[in-house]
């Protein structure tokens, strides 16, 4: 069974984060921690602990997350010099909170991800 994570709590708005995007598939609020001067995190608004946990049911929710990742590194205004998208999967990726996520990174590395 899937435990819910802190995540869960900031996409019904139960704890405060830093929202700059919400639809019916998808959450991104700004990581507390950030790793680069933009650090981004895109949600699946539905539990999915790891990207080993996904199926073609996902699809859309998977590439809905990109998409939005996109759009927002356009708004940040990080899209023209270049950003990366990460996702960590399980303990040997360093994978911390069990709700899949899209790290958006924008500018220089402030400290390895
Ligand atoms: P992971 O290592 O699981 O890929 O990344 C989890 C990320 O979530 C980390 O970069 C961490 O700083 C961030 N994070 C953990 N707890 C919170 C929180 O309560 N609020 C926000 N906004 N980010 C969090």
């Amino acid at each position: 069974m899937s435990v819910e994570t802190i995540f869960s709590k900031i996409i019904r708005h139960e704890i405060a984060a830093d929202i700059l995007y919400q639809d019916k598939l998808v959450t991104a609020f700004r990581d507390i921690s950030p790793c680069a001067p933009t650090h981004v995190l895109i949600v699946p608004n539905v539990l999915i602990p790891t990207l080993n946990d996904i199926s073609s049911r996902h699809e859309s929710i998977l590439g809905h997350m990109i998409l939005i990742a996109a759009k927002i590194a356009k708004d940040e205004g990080v899209s023209a010099d270049g950003y990366r998208l990460v996702i960590n999967c399980n303990k040997n990726a360093g994978q911390e909170i069990y709700h899949l996520h899209v790290h958006l990174l924008g500018g220089l590395l402030l400290r390895p991800i």
